[in-house]
Protein backbone atom coordinates (compact mmCIF):
# COMPACT_ATOMS: atom_id res chain seq x y z
CA UNK A 1 0.00 0.00 0.00
CA UNK A 2 1.19 3.09 -0.79
CA UNK A 3 0.95 5.68 1.91
CA UNK A 4 0.78 9.64 1.39
CA UNK A 5 0.17 12.67 4.46
CA UNK A 6 -3.12 14.34 3.96
CA UNK A 7 -2.56 17.94 3.44
CA UNK A 8 -0.60 19.85 6.45
CA UNK A 9 -2.59 17.29 8.90
CA UNK A 10 0.26 15.30 10.00
CA UNK A 11 -1.76 12.20 9.14
CA UNK A 12 -0.41 9.41 7.11
CA UNK A 13 -2.97 8.15 4.68
CA UNK A 14 -3.72 4.96 2.73
CA UNK A 15 -3.89 6.15 -1.12
CA UNK A 16 -6.73 3.56 -1.59
CA UNK A 17 -9.79 4.88 0.87
CA UNK A 18 -12.59 2.74 1.63
CA UNK A 19 -15.68 4.24 0.38
CA UNK A 20 -19.09 3.19 2.30
CA UNK A 21 -21.70 3.39 -0.24
CA UNK A 22 -21.75 0.27 -2.01
CA UNK A 23 -22.07 -2.31 0.53
CA UNK A 24 -23.78 -5.16 -0.08
CA UNK A 25 -27.41 -4.83 1.63
CA UNK A 26 -28.25 -7.90 1.19
CA UNK A 27 -26.08 -9.26 3.61
CA UNK A 28 -25.80 -8.65 7.73
CA UNK A 29 -24.06 -5.66 9.59
CA UNK A 30 -21.29 -8.31 10.59
CA UNK A 31 -20.82 -9.41 7.52
CA UNK A 32 -20.12 -6.22 6.07
CA UNK A 33 -18.35 -5.25 8.89
CA UNK A 34 -15.69 -8.06 7.86
CA UNK A 35 -15.35 -6.58 4.61
CA UNK A 36 -14.21 -3.57 6.50
CA UNK A 37 -11.62 -5.57 8.75
CA UNK A 38 -10.20 -7.51 5.46
CA UNK A 39 -9.63 -3.99 3.88
CA UNK A 40 -8.17 -2.40 6.95
CA UNK A 41 -5.98 -5.99 7.21
CA UNK A 42 -4.52 -4.86 3.41
CA UNK A 43 -3.47 -1.86 4.39
CA UNK A 44 -6.43 0.39 4.38
CA UNK A 45 -6.48 2.83 6.97
CA UNK A 46 -8.89 5.42 5.54
CA UNK A 47 -12.66 4.78 6.00
CA UNK A 48 -15.44 6.92 4.38
CA UNK A 49 -18.83 7.20 5.37
CA UNK A 50 -22.28 9.04 5.61
CA UNK A 51 -25.28 9.44 7.10
CA UNK A 52 -27.86 8.15 4.63
CA UNK A 53 -25.09 5.57 2.40
CA UNK A 54 -26.65 1.96 2.07
CA UNK A 55 -30.21 3.23 3.76
CA UNK A 56 -28.88 4.70 6.90
CA UNK A 57 -27.05 1.32 7.10
CA UNK A 58 -23.20 2.63 6.31
CA UNK A 59 -22.24 4.25 9.54
CA UNK A 60 -23.46 1.46 12.09
CA UNK A 61 -21.45 -1.28 10.06
CA UNK A 62 -18.18 1.08 10.64
CA UNK A 63 -19.28 1.09 14.16
CA UNK A 64 -19.74 -2.75 13.69
CA UNK A 65 -16.05 -2.88 12.41
CA UNK A 66 -14.12 -0.78 14.25
CA UNK A 67 -15.14 -2.82 17.24
CA UNK A 68 -12.05 -4.64 17.33
CA UNK A 69 -10.13 -3.17 14.41
CA UNK A 70 -6.51 -3.06 14.93
CA UNK A 71 -3.85 -0.51 15.05
CA UNK A 72 -4.93 3.37 13.62
CA UNK A 73 -7.24 3.74 11.24
CA UNK A 74 -8.91 7.22 10.29
CA UNK A 75 -12.55 8.01 10.18
CA UNK A 76 -14.29 10.36 7.52
CA UNK A 77 -18.05 11.54 7.74
CA UNK A 78 -20.26 14.38 6.53
CA UNK A 79 -23.20 16.37 7.32
CA UNK A 80 -25.05 18.71 4.81
CA UNK A 81 -25.45 22.64 5.39
CA UNK A 82 -29.17 22.55 3.83
CA UNK A 83 -29.94 19.95 6.16
CA UNK A 84 -27.66 21.12 9.35
CA UNK A 85 -28.24 24.41 8.94
CA UNK A 86 -27.48 25.85 12.77
CA UNK A 87 -24.17 25.42 14.89
CA UNK A 88 -26.57 23.38 17.04
CA UNK A 89 -28.06 21.16 14.47
CA UNK A 90 -23.95 20.69 13.35
CA UNK A 91 -23.18 19.46 16.73
CA UNK A 92 -25.76 17.25 17.52
CA UNK A 93 -25.19 15.46 13.95
CA UNK A 94 -21.42 14.97 14.84
CA UNK A 95 -22.14 13.53 17.96
CA UNK A 96 -24.86 11.19 16.73
CA UNK A 97 -22.32 10.03 13.81
CA UNK A 98 -19.60 9.61 16.52
CA UNK A 99 -22.48 7.13 18.50
CA UNK A 100 -23.43 5.30 15.70
CA UNK A 101 -19.01 4.57 14.30
CA UNK A 102 -18.47 3.80 18.18
CA UNK A 103 -15.47 6.28 18.30
CA UNK A 104 -14.32 8.99 20.35
CA UNK A 105 -14.10 11.25 17.29
CA UNK A 106 -14.21 11.73 13.71
CA UNK A 107 -11.06 12.50 11.77
CA UNK A 108 -12.07 14.14 9.21
CA UNK A 109 -15.48 15.68 9.39
CA UNK A 110 -17.35 17.37 5.63
CA UNK A 111 -19.13 19.86 4.72
CA UNK A 112 -21.46 17.94 2.66
CA UNK A 113 -22.21 18.23 -0.79
CA UNK A 114 -21.84 21.48 -1.89
CA UNK A 115 -23.27 21.69 -5.61
CA UNK A 116 -23.60 25.98 -5.60
CA UNK A 117 -21.51 28.75 -3.79
CA UNK A 118 -24.91 29.69 -1.82
CA UNK A 119 -24.85 25.90 -0.17
CA UNK A 120 -21.31 27.27 1.27
CA UNK A 121 -22.39 30.48 2.08
CA UNK A 122 -25.43 28.81 3.89
CA UNK A 123 -22.36 26.38 6.16
CA UNK A 124 -19.98 29.67 6.59
CA UNK A 125 -22.99 32.28 7.61
CA UNK A 126 -23.04 33.34 11.66
CA UNK A 127 -24.75 30.66 13.58
CA UNK A 128 -24.32 28.25 11.03
CA UNK A 129 -22.92 24.78 10.46
CA UNK A 130 -19.23 25.40 10.34
CA UNK A 131 -19.58 27.63 13.83
CA UNK A 132 -20.79 24.16 15.20
CA UNK A 133 -18.04 22.07 13.39
CA UNK A 134 -15.47 24.39 15.19
CA UNK A 135 -17.12 24.24 18.28
CA UNK A 136 -16.53 20.00 18.28
CA UNK A 137 -13.22 20.74 17.22
CA UNK A 138 -12.58 22.60 20.06
CA UNK A 139 -14.04 20.10 22.47
CA UNK A 140 -12.38 17.19 20.94
CA UNK A 141 -14.99 15.89 18.56
CA UNK A 142 -13.53 16.13 15.22
CA UNK A 143 -9.56 16.39 14.54
CA UNK A 144 -9.98 17.88 10.43
CA UNK A 145 -13.18 19.79 8.98
CA UNK A 146 -12.83 19.20 5.54
CA UNK A 147 -15.32 19.39 2.78
CA UNK A 148 -16.74 18.23 -0.47
CA UNK A 149 -18.07 19.72 -3.48
CA UNK A 150 -19.56 18.72 -6.65
CA UNK A 151 -18.54 22.54 -8.71
CA UNK A 152 -16.66 22.97 -11.27
CA UNK A 153 -12.33 23.50 -10.83
CA UNK A 154 -12.52 27.47 -10.21
CA UNK A 155 -15.52 27.29 -7.79
CA UNK A 156 -13.93 24.72 -5.88
CA UNK A 157 -10.69 26.94 -6.06
CA UNK A 158 -12.52 29.74 -4.69
CA UNK A 159 -13.27 27.72 -1.24
CA UNK A 160 -10.20 26.69 -1.16
CA UNK A 161 -8.78 30.66 -1.07
CA UNK A 162 -10.82 31.10 1.62
CA UNK A 163 -8.62 28.84 3.91
CA UNK A 164 -11.68 27.56 6.30
CA UNK A 165 -11.12 24.22 5.69
CA UNK A 166 -8.32 21.52 5.55
CA UNK A 167 -9.13 19.13 2.37
CA UNK A 168 -11.82 18.19 -0.14
CA UNK A 169 -13.38 15.69 -1.62
CA UNK A 170 -13.87 16.00 -5.05
CA UNK A 171 -16.37 13.20 -7.53
CA UNK A 172 -12.96 13.08 -10.03
CA UNK A 173 -11.82 10.27 -12.14
CA UNK A 174 -9.88 9.78 -15.40
CA UNK A 175 -12.62 10.85 -17.73
CA UNK A 176 -13.87 13.91 -16.01
CA UNK A 177 -10.22 15.31 -14.81
CA UNK A 178 -9.99 17.85 -16.78
CA UNK A 179 -13.73 19.50 -15.32
CA UNK A 180 -12.10 19.79 -11.71
CA UNK A 181 -8.44 19.38 -12.53
CA UNK A 182 -8.00 23.27 -11.68
CA UNK A 183 -9.22 22.62 -8.15
CA UNK A 184 -6.79 19.39 -7.87
CA UNK A 185 -3.61 21.06 -8.79
CA UNK A 186 -4.41 24.47 -6.55
CA UNK A 187 -5.52 22.40 -3.54
CA UNK A 188 -2.31 19.86 -3.88
CA UNK A 189 -0.09 23.22 -4.35
CA UNK A 190 -1.67 24.75 -1.04
CA UNK A 191 -1.29 22.28 0.96
CA UNK A 192 -4.92 20.70 1.06
CA UNK A 193 -5.66 16.90 1.63
CA UNK A 194 -6.90 15.74 -2.18
CA UNK A 195 -9.90 12.87 -1.93
CA UNK A 196 -11.12 11.57 -5.32
CA UNK A 197 -14.33 10.09 -5.24
CA UNK A 198 -16.33 7.87 -7.76
CA UNK A 199 -12.97 6.43 -9.84
CA UNK A 200 -15.05 4.19 -12.32
CA UNK A 201 -17.63 6.91 -13.00
CA UNK A 202 -20.70 4.63 -11.95
CA UNK A 203 -19.80 1.52 -13.34
CA UNK A 204 -19.74 3.55 -16.55
CA UNK A 205 -15.85 2.24 -17.35
CA UNK A 206 -16.20 -1.74 -16.51
CA UNK A 207 -19.24 -1.33 -18.84
CA UNK A 208 -17.59 0.12 -21.77
CA UNK A 209 -14.14 -0.87 -21.70
CA UNK A 210 -13.91 -1.94 -25.27
CA UNK A 211 -14.81 1.88 -25.92
CA UNK A 212 -12.76 3.01 -23.61
CA UNK A 213 -9.75 0.87 -24.42
CA UNK A 214 -7.34 3.53 -24.41
CA UNK A 215 -7.91 4.45 -20.81
CA UNK A 216 -5.82 1.10 -20.18
CA UNK A 217 -1.82 1.47 -21.21
CA UNK A 218 0.29 -1.75 -21.76
CA UNK A 219 -1.29 -5.24 -19.98
CA UNK A 220 -3.89 -3.00 -18.14
CA UNK A 221 -7.72 -3.26 -18.35
CA UNK A 222 -9.06 0.62 -18.59
CA UNK A 223 -10.88 0.29 -15.31
CA UNK A 224 -7.66 -0.70 -13.67
CA UNK A 225 -6.07 2.08 -15.76
CA UNK A 226 -8.89 4.13 -14.03
CA UNK A 227 -7.91 3.25 -10.69
CA UNK A 228 -4.23 3.48 -11.26
CA UNK A 229 -4.93 7.34 -12.39
CA UNK A 230 -6.46 8.23 -9.19
CA UNK A 231 -4.65 6.18 -7.14
CA UNK A 232 -1.37 7.17 -8.11
CA UNK A 233 -1.66 10.23 -9.19
CA UNK A 234 0.62 12.44 -6.79
CA UNK A 235 -2.06 15.76 -6.46
CA UNK A 236 -5.12 12.81 -5.22
CA UNK A 237 -4.20 12.13 -1.26
CA UNK A 238 -6.79 9.22 -1.39
CA UNK A 239 -9.11 7.43 -3.87
CA UNK A 240 -11.98 6.27 -2.46
CA UNK A 241 -13.29 2.71 -3.77
CA UNK A 242 -17.08 1.92 -2.76
CA UNK A 243 -16.02 -1.74 -1.93
CA UNK A 244 -18.27 -4.15 -2.38
CA UNK A 245 -16.58 -7.59 -2.05
CA UNK A 246 -13.00 -8.56 -1.04
CA UNK A 247 -12.10 -8.75 -4.27
CA UNK A 248 -12.53 -5.23 -5.45
CA UNK A 249 -10.31 -4.77 -2.77
CA UNK A 250 -7.69 -7.09 -3.67
CA UNK A 251 -7.69 -5.28 -7.05
CA UNK A 252 -7.48 -2.06 -5.81
CA UNK A 253 -4.59 -3.33 -3.51
CA UNK A 254 -2.61 -4.57 -6.21
CA UNK A 255 -3.00 -1.48 -8.50
CA UNK A 256 -1.72 0.55 -5.69
CA UNK A 257 1.10 -1.97 -4.87
CA UNK A 258 2.15 -2.29 -8.54
CA UNK A 259 1.82 1.50 -9.90
CA UNK A 260 4.03 3.79 -11.49
CA UNK A 261 2.46 6.76 -11.30
CA UNK A 262 1.03 9.11 -13.96
CA UNK A 263 3.21 11.73 -15.20
CA UNK A 264 2.28 14.68 -15.97
CA UNK A 265 2.74 13.39 -19.44
CA UNK A 266 0.36 10.67 -19.09
CA UNK A 267 -1.98 13.33 -17.51
CA UNK A 268 -1.84 15.82 -20.77
CA UNK A 269 -2.20 12.61 -23.24
CA UNK A 270 -5.13 11.32 -21.33
CA UNK A 271 -7.01 15.34 -21.05
CA UNK A 272 -6.61 15.18 -25.58
CA UNK A 273 -8.47 11.68 -25.62
CA UNK A 274 -10.83 12.45 -23.79
CA UNK A 275 -11.80 16.17 -24.16
CA UNK A 276 -14.27 17.47 -21.95
CA UNK A 277 -17.19 14.73 -22.75
CA UNK A 278 -17.37 14.32 -19.33
CA UNK A 279 -17.76 17.64 -17.96
CA UNK A 280 -21.22 16.55 -19.34
CA UNK A 281 -22.47 13.34 -18.17
CA UNK A 282 -24.10 11.78 -15.49
CA UNK A 283 -22.22 10.11 -13.05
CA UNK A 284 -25.35 8.79 -11.34
CA UNK A 285 -24.66 10.46 -8.50
CA UNK A 286 -28.27 10.16 -7.37
CA UNK A 287 -28.83 13.60 -5.88
CA UNK A 288 -31.93 14.35 -8.74
CA UNK A 289 -33.71 11.61 -6.86
CA UNK A 290 -37.25 12.39 -5.16
CA UNK A 291 -39.04 13.94 -8.53
CA UNK A 292 -42.23 14.59 -7.76
CA UNK A 293 -43.52 12.50 -11.19
CA UNK A 294 -41.21 9.49 -9.64
CA UNK A 295 -39.23 9.35 -12.84
CA UNK A 296 -35.82 7.84 -12.16
CA UNK A 297 -33.81 10.27 -13.72
CA UNK A 298 -30.15 9.04 -13.01
CA UNK A 299 -31.07 5.71 -14.64
CA UNK A 300 -32.77 7.77 -17.95
CA UNK A 301 -29.59 10.24 -17.61
CA UNK A 302 -27.40 7.34 -17.59
CA UNK A 303 -28.70 5.93 -20.52
CA UNK A 304 -28.39 9.30 -22.33
CA UNK A 305 -24.57 9.39 -21.63
CA UNK A 306 -24.28 6.46 -24.51
CA UNK A 307 -25.42 8.68 -26.72
CA UNK A 308 -23.14 11.12 -25.25
CA UNK A 309 -19.74 9.65 -24.66
CA UNK A 310 -19.90 7.00 -27.76
CA UNK A 311 -22.12 9.08 -30.25
CA UNK A 312 -24.52 6.66 -30.63
CA UNK A 313 -26.99 7.24 -33.39
CA UNK A 314 -30.77 8.24 -32.95
CA UNK A 315 -31.73 5.00 -34.88
CA UNK A 316 -28.86 3.01 -32.16
CA UNK A 317 -30.68 4.93 -28.65
CA UNK A 318 -34.47 3.91 -30.16
CA UNK A 319 -33.14 0.33 -30.24
CA UNK A 320 -31.45 0.65 -26.78
CA UNK A 321 -34.32 1.93 -25.10
CA UNK A 322 -35.85 -0.44 -26.16
CA UNK A 323 -33.88 -2.88 -24.46
CA UNK A 324 -33.17 -0.85 -21.27
CA UNK A 325 -37.02 -0.43 -20.44
CA UNK A 326 -37.28 -4.55 -21.12
CA UNK A 327 -33.58 -5.24 -18.99
CA UNK A 328 -31.52 -2.58 -18.65
CA UNK A 329 -31.58 0.15 -16.40
CA UNK A 330 -35.28 1.12 -16.77
CA UNK A 331 -36.58 -2.30 -16.40
CA UNK A 332 -39.04 -2.29 -13.57
CA UNK A 333 -39.31 1.79 -13.02
CA UNK A 334 -42.50 3.43 -12.94
CA UNK A 335 -42.32 6.92 -13.83
CA UNK A 336 -41.91 7.62 -17.59
CA UNK A 337 -39.75 10.34 -19.14
CA UNK A 338 -42.66 11.81 -20.98
CA UNK A 339 -44.74 12.59 -17.52
CA UNK A 340 -42.32 15.56 -16.45
CA UNK A 341 -43.25 18.39 -16.08
CA UNK A 342 -40.80 20.59 -15.95
CA UNK A 343 -41.10 22.05 -12.47
CA UNK A 344 -36.63 22.29 -12.24
CA UNK A 345 -36.44 20.38 -9.44
CA UNK A 346 -34.32 18.44 -10.49
CA UNK A 347 -31.90 20.70 -12.73
CA UNK A 348 -31.71 22.87 -9.53
CA UNK A 349 -30.09 19.85 -7.51
CA UNK A 350 -27.64 18.56 -10.69
CA UNK A 351 -24.43 18.27 -9.34
CA UNK A 352 -23.56 18.21 -12.99
CA UNK A 353 -25.41 20.59 -13.47
CA UNK A 354 -26.84 18.91 -16.75
CA UNK A 355 -30.44 20.36 -18.90
CA UNK A 356 -31.81 17.54 -17.41
CA UNK A 357 -35.53 18.47 -19.13
CA UNK A 358 -34.34 18.54 -22.51
CA UNK A 359 -32.41 15.10 -22.48
CA UNK A 360 -35.87 13.95 -21.05
CA UNK A 361 -37.93 15.28 -24.49
CA UNK A 362 -35.03 14.18 -26.41
CA UNK A 363 -35.22 10.64 -25.00
CA UNK A 364 -38.78 10.71 -24.87
CA UNK A 365 -38.19 11.54 -29.07
CA UNK A 366 -36.86 7.80 -29.40
CA UNK A 367 -39.79 6.05 -27.41
CA UNK A 368 -41.92 4.97 -30.06
S1 LIG B 1 -38.25 18.76 -14.07
FE1 LIG B 1 -39.32 16.87 -14.65
S2 LIG B 1 -37.87 15.26 -14.23
FE2 LIG B 1 -37.15 17.07 -13.15
S3 LIG B 1 -38.01 16.86 -11.09
FE3 LIG B 1 -39.45 18.09 -12.27
S4 LIG B 1 -40.92 16.61 -13.11
FE4 LIG B 1 -39.13 15.45 -12.41
S1 LIG C 1 -28.60 13.75 -13.47
FE1 LIG C 1 -27.15 14.94 -12.25
S2 LIG C 1 -27.82 14.72 -10.11
FE2 LIG C 1 -28.87 13.15 -11.33
S3 LIG C 1 -27.61 11.33 -11.11
FE3 LIG C 1 -26.92 12.37 -12.97
S4 LIG C 1 -25.24 13.73 -12.34
FE4 LIG C 1 -26.34 13.08 -10.47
Amino acid sequence: MIYKEYGKTGKLVSAVGFGGMRFDETKTLKENAEIVRYANSKGINYFDTAPGYCNDTSELIFGEAFKDMPGEFYVSTKGMPTQFDTAEKAIEAVKKSISRLGVKKINFYHIWCIRKREHYELAMKPGGQYEGLLKCQKEGLIDHIVLSSHQTGNEVNEIIMDKKVEGILLGVNILNFPYRWEAVESAYEKGYGVVAMNPLVGGLIPKHEKELYYLGSDNETPTEGALRFVISCPQITVALNGFTTKEHIDTACRIADESKPFTQDDIEKIRKKVGTAMNEACTGCGYCNDCPQEIPIPNYLQFYNEKHLFHATDEQMKEKLKFVYEWGVLAGKNGYASKCTECGYCEEECTQHLPIINRLKEICSWDE
